[in-house]
């Protein structure tokens, strides 16, 4: 995010964590793509100790107190390092929200609180083996059965599953809902209590980050545990969704921003033709239009952030557009950018003496994971389409509708 777009407090973290970023040592991402580390705390204990995790959290809770703006701009610096380490880096935001909107003191005490600092790593389960688009159609079920709940079904692709001390969960706690949205309830679920974790997938990219299958079978749920009102999962849910979304944005913007740079090095140091390939046209034209992509995704982020400040941090119509757009454009950029880094470095992009074929692996995910940008239109779409209808006549824009020079022809305007 451009610094001139920042306040001084907000460049000041964002360069203490480009600090800590640059620390980390590169055989800890060796050692993740090759999954010879599967979940690696000591990089969420590094964060914690620095002060640097859930910084938008307030600082009773153990956050910073900042914004959404400065969030964004810190996790584009971490994106540098990898969908895997940003999402474990995000979790505590992501989780968070849900605990800090929606949970009780009790459980801000014992859970939003250890997780800001470090001492509790937590994980989200959405997704179904069913599916994870179609998120109402949880089949994954809660009953209450006394002062508890009885956890059964699965949960997939969660990140974390083999290294998170808790889970917040959804299920199904009204399955006979006449409005799916008011069928679901979120939980949090120690693992302790007979979560079971399984790590079935080999992933193409975005490895080292714990992902795995939660299996419940009658496992019991304290009923301090649910988190907000009995079937208030979907409200939760949508909240969840702005942070769940925004960082992978921003994370995009961060891993693709890094690989572009690799690019752009090689391309003033490789020769052909007697010329560094930077001189040719076809090479740099790629540079222009992966820096404007990324600028660009970076500008919506940076509006959708303000956007979502501005909103005391609660979702709305326009903060779901403008989060939606921002994940679907930023995460197509970087695929787009990482692409063009790729064909910049020729044959040796496509071999491991390079990051840039890990990072095109790491960011096939991201138009997938946290809502596929096919379910991003949808919402971008859906929302827009809500405005249309709700502007107010007296804000409404020129109607240009009227300016065409047949705009009389009324007999001609025939829409069924
Ligand atoms: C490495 C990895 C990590 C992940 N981490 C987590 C995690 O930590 N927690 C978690 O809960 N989930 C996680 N996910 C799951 C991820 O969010 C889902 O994979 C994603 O939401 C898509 O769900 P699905 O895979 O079931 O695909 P499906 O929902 O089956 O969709 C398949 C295809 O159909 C399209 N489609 C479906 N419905 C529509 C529609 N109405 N209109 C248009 N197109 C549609 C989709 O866009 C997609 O292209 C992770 C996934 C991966 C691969």
């Amino acid at each position: 995010m451009l610094d001139v777009l920042l306040t001084e407090e907000e460049r000041e973290i964002k360069y203490k964590v480009r600090k800590a970023i640059k620390a980390i040592p590169p055989s800890m991402l060796r050692k993740m793509d090759r999954e010879e580390i599967q979940y690696p705390t000591e990089f969420i204990e590094n964060m914690a100790k620095q002060s640097l995790l859930g910084i938008r959290f307030p600082a009773d809770l153990g956050g910073s107190n900042l914004n959404w703006v400065a969030e964004s701009a810190v996790i584009e610096e971490v994106g540098a390092l990898g969908p895997a380490l940003g999402c474990l880096y995000s979790l505590p935001s992501i989780v968070g929200e849900a605990i800090h909107h929606f949970g009780t003191s009790e459980q801000k005490e014992k859970y939003l609180k250890p997780i800001l600092r470090g001492k509790l790593y937590c994980a989200e389960a959405l997704t179904e083996p069913r599916g994870g688009s179609d998120f109402f159609g949880a089949t994954c079920m809660a009953e209450k059965q006394g002062d508890m709940f009885l956890l059964n079904g699965q949960k997939r692709f969660v990140v974390g599953a083999e290294g998170a001390d808790i889970f917040l969960v959804y299920a199904k706690t009204n399955p006979k809902a006449s409005d799916p949205r008011k069928s679901i309830s979120t939980f949090i679920m120690e693992k302790g209590l007979g979560v079971e974790t399984k790590h079935v997938y080999g992933l193409m990219g975005s490895r080292g980050g714990g992902t795995g299958r939660l299996l419940f079978k009658d496992v019991e749920v304290p009923e301090e545990n649910l988190i907000g009102d009995l079937n208030q999962g979907g409200e939760i849910f949508n909240q969840m969704m702005i942070p769940e979304r925004m960082t992978s944005a921003a994370g995009a913007i961060g891993a693709a921003r890094a690989g572009l740079q690799v690019a752009g090095k090689y391309s003033t140091r490789r020769k052909a033709f007697g010329r560094p390939i930077r001189k040719f046209q076809a090479v740099s034209f790629k540079i222009s239009e992966s820096l404007t992509l990324l600028d660009a995704a970076s500008g919506l982020l940076f509006s959708a952030s303000c956007t979502i400040d501005k909103n005391n941090g609660l979702t709305n119509g326009l903060v779901r557009r403008l989060v939606s757009e921002s994940k679907k454009f930023a995460t197509d950029s970087a695929w787009e950018v990482i692409n063009h880094a790729m064909q910049i470095l020729g044959g040796i992009g496509y071999t491991n003496v390079y990051p840039i074929e890990r990072l095109l692996r790491d960011i096939r995910l991201l138009s997938i994971w946290t809502g596929t940008n096919e379910i991003m239109s949808l919402l971008i779409q859906h929302e827009y389409f809500n405005e249309l209808n709700s502007i107010d006549p007296s804000f409404e824009p020129r109607d240009v509708e009227k300016d065409a020079i047949g705009a009389e022809y009324s007999d001609e305007k025939v829409y069924e």
